[in-house]
């Protein structure tokens, strides 16, 4: 098994637990005062110190409750609009030298692995591009040997190259294991978009007894692969929880000193938060889990992760229930898997019949076009949109041009224009009716003469027959 001996593992000590405890402690019991006090901060849309986290964390009655759900969906709505971004998995490799207790891919799990080859990939991304898809998040176990950073690089290329006759994948995100600076720096040559890693748990023993015996198992060295990812230039970074393992008290917290770190180090902290919760998969039980999540409390990590990070996308997986995945889109959640296959080689398998092999249950099986149109039915304007990486805005930039509400001029025209381009490409006659009612209603509603004309401008072309239009 490889060594990390000679590598450079950064400062690790900046998830504190000890200070995590103690400001858990000391914000148990705040007064309906205080936390109205909080609320009055969060609307500034600045974010929160940690013990005002804390203290909302630990709200537990109804009233306190409803007033962190009103602000957050104030603050998602005041930011992001009624735009949510659509993306789905594809998963390239099931090798894993690792033993991850709650995975379905563990070492100790028997059945055949594989990655995909060439052809393979190519398969799987047409497949994608005909469901419409523009965003996908690569994933792949790790194994140094048979999923190599090489083989991620060669994947990257042909996804970029493969395109059908209506549709192009356009932003690649991927989700691998910790890795080195000079990895990192490759896969930013080849064009990444953002570098997803779930610490999965920030609670040390926790991690310890999840992750034994293996390469993933060295705390330090995963939490800090965000410095390394960094410190390669890699700018868009999306961090996780995995939900179900320990106190998410905690969890967030320890979250939320993380990406203080990163703010403090690199000017920039996370890009996305995803916040998968703990499914059933092969080799476990979730009746082996302490702290499995009850949906409420979900709802309430979820809005005071928007509270506390206004300008960080959150993003929810088809672990979710459709009804799960339709409120949290009220409360913070920015981005939404759809049609998505957890298994290796699983588009071209559920096409065909039998599932491959995946790593965990999906719960919302609906295909893009139902998601879609059930979004639109509540309000939303799914978005296909990949602009900013594409033009450069990433990393310090992008937070800069959110955070001064300046991205509102490009992110609605680009959502309306993926929409109707998506319409026109995927949709059946119902869903063009559908998303050209909605389209001229969300123009009528763009207070900027130029903004509105620029989307006008653009729904013209593409009923012409132009694609890919963004700002
Ligand atoms: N091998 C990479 C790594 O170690 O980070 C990629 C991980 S995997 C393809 C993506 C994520 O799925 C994991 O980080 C983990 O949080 C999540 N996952 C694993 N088992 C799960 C389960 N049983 N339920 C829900 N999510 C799970």
């Amino acid at each position: 098994m490889a060594k990390y001996g000679d590598q450079n593992y950064g400062e690790a000590n900046f998830i504190d637990h000890a200070l995590i405890e103690s400001v858990l402690e000391k914000t148990k019991d705040a007064t309906d005062e205080v936390i109205d006090t909080i609320i009055e901060k969060a609307k500034l849309k600045r974010g929160l110190e940690l013990e005002e986290i804390a203290v909302l964390l630990q709200a537990h009655s109804p009233s306190q409750l409803e007033k962190i759900y009103k602000i957050a969906s104030d603050i998602k709505q005041s930011i992001y609009g009624n735009r949510v971004v659509l993306f789905a998995p594809l998963y390239v490799s099931n090798y894993c030298v690792n033993n991850c207790v709650y995975c379905g891919y563990k070492r100790e799990n028997e059945f055949p692995r594989r990655k995909l080859n060439e052809a393979e990939i190519r398969e799987e991304v047409r497949i994608l591009e005909r469901m419409g898809h523009k965003r996908l998040a690569l994933e792949a176990g790790e194994d140094p040997v048979n999923c190599t950073i090489d083989y991620v690089i060669d994947t990257l290329r042909i996804i970029y190259d493969e395109a059908t006759a209506k549709s192009n994948i356009r932003r690649v995100n991927v989700n691998i294991a910790s890795t080195t600076v000079e990895n990192y720096r490759k896969l930013k040559e080849a064009e990444i978009g953002t570098y997803i890693l779930f610490q999965e748990t920030y609670y040390k023993p926790t991690y310890l007894e999840m992750h034994p015996r293996s390469l993933k198992g060295n705390y330090e060295y995963h939490l800090t692969a965000f410095d390394r990812a960094m410190q390669a230039g890699v700018d868009d970074v999306g961090a996780g929880v995995l939900f179900g393992l320990s106190d998410y008290r905690f969890e967030v917290l320890a979250l939320m000193l993380h990406n203080q770190h990163l703010e403090d180090n690199y000017g920039v902290g996370f890009h996305t938060i995803s916040v998968p919760r703990i499914k059933k998969a092969e080799g476990m039980e979730l009746n082996e889990f302490n702290h499995i999540l009850d949906d409420e409390t979900f709802k309430k990590i979820v809005a005071i992760l928007r509270i506390a990070v206004p300008f960080t996308g959150i993003i929810l997986s088809t672990r979710e229930t459709k009804e799960i995945r339709d409120e949290l889109i009220h409360h913070g959640v920015s981005q939404l898997s759809a049609g998505s296959c957890t298994g290796v080689g699983g588009y071209k398998e559920s096409e065909e019949g039998p599932k491959e092999v995946a790593q965990f249950k999906v719960s919302d099986e609906r295909s893009p076009v139902e998601v879609i149109k059930g979004l639109i039915e509540a309000g939303f304007i799914p978005s296909y949109c990949t602009s900013c990486y594409r033009m450069g805005r990433t990393g310090d930039r992008f937070m800069s041009l959110a955070k001064s509400g300046q991205i509102q001029h490009v992110c609605q025209p680009n959502a309306l224009m993926t929409l109707k381009e998506y319409a026109l490409d995927f949709g059946d006659e119902a869903l063009n009716i559908q998303v050209d009612e909605f389209v001229d209603k969300e123009i009528k509603k763009i207070s900027d003469v130029k903004t509105r004309e620029t989307v006008v401008k653009g729904i013209q072309d593409l009923n012409d027959g132009v694609r890919d239009i963004f700002l």
